[in-house]
């Protein structure tokens, strides 16, 4: 079964999501957990996220993504920005207790000038001290085009923050297809082998997600700009061997493209014409 379903906004609250979602054909949706920014998140309304898992229930609706703010840098430099994302995260899983059972997707965060190596330890600190053998949702590490000072830029790195992490068996990974192919993995011209690559450093079974996305920029362009579906340097034949090749056909895809709600209507249509059951 084909799961894809593109990123929404929160502010409305889940009922409204899951409806949003049906409308535009999708079977789950992203979500930022709060501002992308950062900030206080709202409260969790009981009653919504009752309606919600009715409404989901009786639609079909399935493992859906939560995304951490921006904002949140496991790695930083600072301090008081490391604690922020700290204290940010324990929050969000908390809430995300709400919606027991699905996923949570963070970018591992930017070391800015203190080395990846850094990065990889102070992650990994971080996520020793806040996964709980109690909690339903698994913490997905993205990886990310390599702009900047990003750690997780490359599947070793990647693979490196999961081995220091004890809990280990509640992360996973959320592949971008932009972000790898700006990052320097040919999704276009050598889909099996970058998954094969995938699959030896870091192992298959931690895929639990994929960002559906074109990218403005060519290969190895580290330059993280999403371009609508077939419009960009990905192109659309490749789209269509990433969503159905063996490895990834059967996890959920996420459309993060620039787009509105019909936009994604659109996108979701293409990609459900090109999936093959
Ligand atoms: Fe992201
Ligand atoms: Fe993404
Ligand atoms: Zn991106």
């Amino acid at each position: 079964m084909f799961t894809i379903g593109c990123h929404l906004s929160a502010s409305k609250g889940f009922l409204n999501m899951g409806k949003e979602a049906k409308q535009i054909g999708a079977n789950t949706f992203q979500f930022f957990t709060r501002n992308p920014r950062g900030g206080a998140a709202k409260a969790i309304d009981e009653n919504d996220v009752k309606a919600y898992h009715e409404f989901a229930k009786e639609n079909g609706i399935n493992i859906i993504l939560a995304h951490a703010p921006y904002t949140l840098n496991a790695c930083a430099a600072d301090e008081r920005i490391r604690e922020f994302a700290f204290n940010t995260m324990v929050d969000d899983l908390k809430r995300m207790e709400y919606v027991p059972g699905n996923l949570y997707n963070f970018h591992p965060g930017s070391h800015v000038q203190q080395g990846a190596d850094v990065g990889i330890k102070l992650i990994s600190e971080m996520l020793n001290k806040i996964l709980t053998k109690e909690q339903t949702t698994t913490v997905l590490l993205e990886t990310m085009s390599g702009k900047g000072s990003e750690v997780g830029r490359s599947f070793n790195e990647i693979a490196e923050i999961i081995s220091k992490v004890e809990l280990n068996e509640k992360l996973g990974v959320c592949l971008d297809t932009c972000h790898v192919f700006d990052g320097g993995y040919d999704v276009v011209n050598n889909l099996d082998s970058v998954l094969e690559e995938f699959d030896k450093i870091v192992g298959l079974q931690r895929l639990k997600a994929i960002h559906i996305n074109d990218s403005m920029h060519g290969f190895e362009s580290h330059k993280d700009r999403h371009a609508k579906i077939g419009e960009g340097k990905i192109g659309i034949d490749a789209m269509e061997r990433i969503i159905n090749h063996p490895s990834l056909k059967n996890l959920p895809f996420y459309l993060e493209t620039p787009n509105e709600l019909d936009g994604y209507q659109k996108e979701i249509e293409i990609l459900k014409g090109l999936y093959k059951n």
